[in-house]
């Protein structure tokens, strides 16, 4: 259990950590990995469920569950198809924790948005906490700096945390608009906090808005006062939360190097949540949804090191074969939290509403609702 070892997950969908998303139980019978009819069954279920049912299945899904989404796309995406479906009573979102409260927060009350797996959490979102962020918060009141700060969050964040910048201000961005959201944030006010990736808040304020590493400082929500001195707060523009996705936070500046080496003429692209040395030494960097656009346009024959998640480069290896579409790291590396959605957890949550059984749902309540969607409609708003 991971209260015994101090690691971060629980073995896929059992034990339970109540004051955690990480690990909770799932509760019911799953069927086996093993069973060969779960394909067959997953097709009866959504067949049954008809127009009721709508299931979305975020990029960086398993194969074995994306073949039953009925649209695919990154978070943002997924949250606007499911509020363009208000006819669809349940909402399946094959993703994780934040999606799925996105998607509760842009839908109606009517609507009922269901997590195959309570455990597939996010490990970056699970990097702000709402607590730290409130004392974070306090202690630039107390430094007299607060009415200058304008907190953004990346989409990849808790609901309470979203809620955070729409009572304060703030707003939501996701890596294909935080340039934006940034320069609207910079109108409010003269400082940002950028929560919960310090690297997508770092690449696109210096390299997309020509500001210094000096401008920035981290804020470690481990140490008293973020380990950092007044003075240095008051020279910041950017004070960046010291959080990070595992996954991309894996690519180093060597796995660039090293993949040049081995092939040739390599166009390596990257997704902004990656460290910034790696953004530096990249041809190109952008979001999920850039990344696949990149390689639809690219001439046969080209070859390309992808930075994001292993199962949607996989998929973009199969879906463009005239390409030569590679893995930027030699070490395999999925999502382990994205990947908490199996085909037997989608079975079993789409069979239990054939019975009626609403399994898994995810409520945010009425109060952070309203905050986080203030924060939403301000991005949502960005010229
Ligand atoms: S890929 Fe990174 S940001 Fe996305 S869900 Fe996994 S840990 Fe979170």
């Amino acid at each position: 259990m991971a209260a015994q070892t101090g690691l971060p997950l629980y073995v896929l969908g059992r034990d339970a950590d109540p004051h955690s998303e990480k690990g909770v139980d799932c509760p019911g019978e799953l069927p086996p990995a093993s069973d060969p009819e779960l394909v067959e069954r997953a097709r009866k279920a959504k067949e049954a469920l008809g127009d009721r049912l709508f299931v979305l299945g975020h990029h960086y899904q398993r194969d074995e569950v994306i073949q039953f989404a009925d649209v695919t796309g990154d978070s943002f995406k997924l949250a606007q198809q499911a509020a363009a479906r208000p006819g669809a009573e349940f909402i399946v979102f094959c993703g994780v924790h934040f999606m799925a409260e996105s998607a509760d927060i842009l839908t109606t009350d009517a609507q009922k948005v269901v997590l195959p797996d309570l455990a597939a959490g996010c490990s970056m979102a699970d990097m702000a906490t709402f607590d730290q962020v409130e004392e974070c918060w306090e202690a630039l009141e107390d430094a007299g700096l607060a009415d200058q700060v304008i907190p953004v969050t990346y989409m990849n964040s808790s609901a309470d945390i979203k809620a955070f910048c729409g009572r304060n201000g703030g707003a939501v961005c996701t890596s294909s608009n935080a340039r934006r959201a940034l320069d609207w944030a910079f109108e409010q006010g003269r400082k940002v906090l950028f929560l919960p990736d310090q690297h997508l808040g770092r690449n696109t304020a210096v390299l997309e808005m020509g500001m210094s590493l000096d401008d920035c400082v981290v804020w470690n929500p481990h140490r008293p006062d973020g380990g950092l001195s007044r003075e240095q707060l008051e020279r910041a523009r950017m004070i960046l939360w010291r959080g990070h996705c595992s996954v991309h936070g894996r690519f180093t500046a060597e796995s660039v190097d090293d993949v040049r080496e081995r092939i040739p003429g390599v166009n390596v692209l990257v997704h902004p949540e990656c460290r910034h040395e790696v953004v530096l030494k990249a041809d190109h960097v952008g979001s999920t949804e850039h990344i696949i656009k990149t390689l639809e346009a690219a001439p046969a024959g080209s070859s390309w090191a992808i930075g994001t998640e292993l199962n949607l480069v996989k998929r973009l290896a199969q879906t463009f074969p005239d390409k030569n579409i590679s893995f930027l790291d030699r070490t395999v590396c999925y999502c382990s939290t994205m990947n908490r959605i199996d085909l037997p957890h989608l079975v079993w949550a789409l069979e239990s509403l054939v019975l009626g059984d609403v399994v898994n749902q995810i409520t945010v309540d009425a109060d952070t609702t309203h905050w986080a969607k203030v924060a939403l409609d301000r991005m949502l708003a960005l010229p």
